[in-house]
């Protein structure tokens, strides 16, 4: 086998330094709240959103208080009685299309100002977020006059107006799997993005004023978690879809019990990526790293434990140590940056000390030799190797780029360990036979499984987890049913 360096500088693989520029975005030095088709001031103290980077200031941001909550919800509710409501699904679609060949158009500038804001490589957001995001709306927008076919019954019907938390690990993304499918079934929307990466979302919003929707069908809000639990728990909501922390998604679910409010929760996740002795290696290590280094691991359904059969396990840890050595880690603006900053410092401290946890309790520690910029959050890919099911850095979720292993002997123990979680999100098998992925697929208690791939999105597909993944799905015709009632109670 050929002598791979480690060496942090790859000197043989050296490429010079290749920046996206900047100057494509139109950046305000300060974004208000958007209501009723405005941009508005917030009556809250303004805060800043940094670059974790360089920890740079972007921009101020507007906080919106339990005042400006209500003018957002009632602009929601305006635009639903009077006009979103009593548009036909074709006309709904038509606004969707439009908002998606936008999104197409701006489509560098929104990759530009993702990965300022949130620390994510560039040609990750602009290959994989952007695109998936006008995919989405592409999606949806079909849907629109369609949901007769939907499977939920005929004629089903809007719920009236959704409030939607998001977090900031694919923030426009996020905001697409909220908004496209609520307008295709039509909902109107308060959606609230993360306080640390509201620039999107805010980009976003010149977009729905380009594409000439109507005023309120769309209010987005910025602010931190008092300003989400105002949004979910205002009286004139009828519809609650959150993506964040399972403590958080927890509060929800019992704050807005018996409110008689929909809801939906895409919670944390601790997935299971198998790698079984027959499967192609150099591929399964593509994945793995996939798997859990895409996005700095900040992924709710990242590939965040390795199990490997046994007599494999060596070979693939090898093999994953000399490519990952090879990953760059730096400017999230540079097209070869592999692995971008981590979003805050916040969420820095809490992978350190997962980290330090995981070596106290007796994992090998190894960390790929990367050159630690002097400015910003970054922290290095790093895996745990003998990990044992019971460890912390086995059961709670880091949401960073860190990877535990695991190994097993047989199919069920592969279950067993597999399952044995909390969480239920998504799970990864690697093997050469299809009837060894089926059967095991069949015993996973995951919402999503990949066979011989990893992180893999599609609109037309459900997301989505078991037990403390939280429930409902995203994607697909079972999205809609999150935002329509065949019951014919919904709709006020
Ligand atoms: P979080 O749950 O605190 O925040 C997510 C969103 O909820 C943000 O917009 C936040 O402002 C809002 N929020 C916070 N408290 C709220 C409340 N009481 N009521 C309503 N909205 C509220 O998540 P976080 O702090 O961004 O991350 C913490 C952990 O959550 C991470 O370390 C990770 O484990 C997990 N996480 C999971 C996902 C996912 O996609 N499943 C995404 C982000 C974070």
């Amino acid at each position: 086998m050929t002598e791979i360096s480690t060496s942090p500088t790859h000197s043989f693989l050296d490429y010079a330094p290749a920046p996206e520029s900047k100057s494509i975005l139109h950046l305000k030095k300060s974004y208000g709240l958007f209501i009723g088709g405005e941009f508005v001031k917030g009556s809250g103290k303004p805060f800043l959103t940094v670059s974790p980077s360089t920890e740079e200031t972007i921009a101020e941001i507007a906080n919106a208080s339990a005042k400006d909550v209500d003018a957002a919800v009632a602009a929601a509710r305006k635009a639903y009685d009077s006009t979103w409501r009593k548009l036909s699904g074709a006309d709904r679609g038509k606004y969707l299309f439009r908002i998606a060949r936008l999104v197409q158009e701006r489509a560098r500038e929104l990759a530009v100002a993702e990965s300022l804001d949130n620390g994510k490589p560039i040609k990750e957001s602009r290959d994989v977020d952007v695109p998936l995001v006008a995919a989405w709306f592409f999606y949806y927008a079909g849907w629109a006059d369609k949901l007769d076919y939907a499977g939920l019954g005929p004629n089903p019907k809007a719920l009236g107006v959704a409030a939607q938390v998001i977090p900031w690990n694919f923030p426009l993304l996020m905001l697409a799997w909220k908004i496209a499918p609520a307008l295709a079934a039509g909902n109107t929307v308060v959606i609230k993005p993360a306080e640390t990466t509201p620039l999107s979302a805010l980009i976003f919003a010149e977009i729905l004023q380009q594409a000439d929707l109507p005023a309120g069908v769309v209010n987005i809000i910025t602010g931190a978690g008092d300003t989400g639990e105002a949004l979910v728990n205002h009286p004139d909501v009828n519809k609650v879809a959150f993506t964040g922390s399972t403590a958080v998604g927890r509060a929800i679910a019992k704050s807005t019990a018996g409110s008689g409010k929909k809801l939906t929760l895409e919670l944390g996740g601790k997935a299971a990526n198998i790698v079984f002795d027959d499967a192609p290696i150099d591929q399964a290590v593509e994945g793995i790293v996939n798997g859990i280094f895409f996005n700095q691991g900040h992924v709710c359904c990242a590939g965040s434990r390795l199990l490997v059969q046994e007599n494999v396990h060596e070979e693939v840890v090898e093999r994953l140590k000399t490519r990952l050595a090879t990953l760059r880690l730096g400017d999230p603006l540079d097209k070869n940056t592999d692995i971008g900053a981590i979003n805050s410092r916040e969420q820095l401290d809490r992978i350190r000390t997962l980290s330090d946890i995981g070596e106290k309790e007796g994992a090998e520690r190894w960390t790929a030799p990367c050159v630690i910029p002097d400015k910003g959050f970054w922290f290095a890919p790093t895996i745990f190797d003998n990990v044992s099911t019971s460890s912390t850095i086995a059961r709670e979720e880091i949401f960073g780029p860190v990877l535990s292993v695991l190994t097993f002997r047989t199919p069920a123990e592969a279950i067993a360990k597999a399952n044995n979680t909390p969480y239920g999100l998504s799970a990864g098998i690697w093997s050469d036979k299809g009837s060894k992925i089926l059967a095991v697929a069949d015993e996973l208690r995951a919402g999503v499984i990949w066979a011989n791939t990893f992180n893999r999105f599609d609109p037309a597909s459900p997301f989505g987890g078991y037990k403390e993944s939280g429930y409902g799905r995203e994607g697909g015709r079972h999205g809609l049913a999150a935002y329509l009632s065949s019951a014919g109670w919904g709709a006020k």
